[in-house]
């Protein structure tokens, strides 16, 4: 089966919500980033802005989809923020509950996710917005990488945090290890199937210091930044509603992957099993008993590639490739690093094949 492969981003906040730009600001930016697709998530609001295919300049498109983040505005600390994708109408009635949230997105086609569900406050910014809420069912998956959680981790006093706000691929590394330990917890202990997403969380923040004023992290640079590369049955194009079944069906599905385009693009990394005439993807499942199954993990440039079994390592190669056959059952999952500015940095992360 041909699957088609698009890029996007979807975590970012407009002006009705804590963002600074509208949806049209978010569309250029998105345009100017070559990405696909995008979905806006304000804050608690689906602001009624019509979804559908925006043109650029050289006759690039991006498809644009309201979504919303919610959570419960009356609750100390404002944590457990929830990405809602695929909705048609505002979900935000059930911010109390999280549960009746959860089942109120699946209810309309959507899927949720747990927002920054592990974040490090600092002395500048103490502020922590975790996910707290652990006995729901019904999700989709987490945020294991989240750009504005990781500089807020970096702020911890202020003249760090001026140079990781003008230099941040210096200071940028990767998702917390506790988020991707988490999700290795909920993969291997949870029956269905844990979907990892990275999101820009953009806002483009306008930041004064004394006389100077600047847009800290636009939008048009974060959306070259963590980004989800998604693989489609059928290209996306054409009617909304079905490109946007689609894009939630890959998603919800886990055919997808975390990628940090900015330093490097990650478009055309795969992540595959073959076990005899059966072929399974990111997001798939295989019956162990059926014989041993080879994994294949390709990325498009150098990189340290790891593969790893219910958050062990268990291979590990240089190069743009790693095949490895195996029989034992178990949730499978790769990632891909990088050098760059002295320091190891993440790159990939591809959604898990599970052994069962
Ligand atoms: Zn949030
Ligand atoms: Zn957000």
């Amino acid at each position: 089966m041909p699957l088609y492969e698009c890029a996007g981003n979807l975590h970012a906040h407009t002006r009705h919500s804590d963002g600074t730009g509208s949806h049209e600001d978010l569309v250029q930016a998105a345009l100017m980033a070559g990405l696909d697709w995008l979905i806006v998530t304000d804050h608690n609001v689906r602001p009624a802005v019509a979804e559908g295919w925006r043109e650029g300049a050289k006759g690039h498109r991006v498809l644009l989809l309201i979504g919303e983040e919610v959570h419960d505005t009356r609750r100390q600390p404002q944590a457990s923020h929830l990405l809602c994708f695929g909705v048609r109408q505002d979900v935000n009635a059930h911010a109390s509950d999280p549960q009746a949230l959860i089942d109120a997105v699946n209810e309309q086609g959507g899927a949720a996710f747990f927002a920054h569900p592990v974040e490090h406050g600092t002395r500048m910014i103490d502020e922590e917005l975790p996910w707290l809420d652990w006995d729901v069912q019904g999700y989709a998956g987490i945020e294991i990488w989240n750009y504005m959680s990781e500089f807020k981790s970096l702020t911890t006093h202020p003249l760090r945090a001026a140079c990781a706000a003008f230099l941040p691929e210096l200071f940028i590394r990767g998702p917390f290890p506790e988020a991707l330990a988490l999700w290795d917890r909920l993969s291997t202990e949870r029956q269905a199937l844990v979907v990892a997403i990275g999101g820009a969380d953009a806002h483009a923040f306008k930041a004064r210091w004394g006389p100077l004023r600047r847009t800290i992290f636009p939008y048009d640079f974060l959306f070259r930044t963590i980004n989800m590369h998604v693989l489609t049955e059928e290209p996306l194009s054409g009617d909304l509603d079905r490109c946007r079944a689609l894009l939630v069906r890959a998603l919800r599905n886990g055919r997808c992957w975390v990628g940090y385009d900015s330093l490097a693009p990650t478009a055309g990394t795969r992540f595959y099993a073959l076990q005899g005439d059966s072929e399974a993807q990111m997001g798939d499942s295989l019956p162990g008993a059926r014989g041993p199954v080879t994994f294949h993990f390709a990325v498009p440039g150098g990189a340290e590639l790891r593969l790893l079994r219910n958050g062990e390592l268990i291979v590990q190669a240089k190069g743009n490739s790693l095949t490895h056959t195996d029989s034992h059952t178990g949730v499978y999952r790769a990632e891909a690093w990088r050098q760059a500015w002295g320091q190891r940095r993440a790159w990939v992360f591809a959604n898990p094949i599970r052994v069962r």
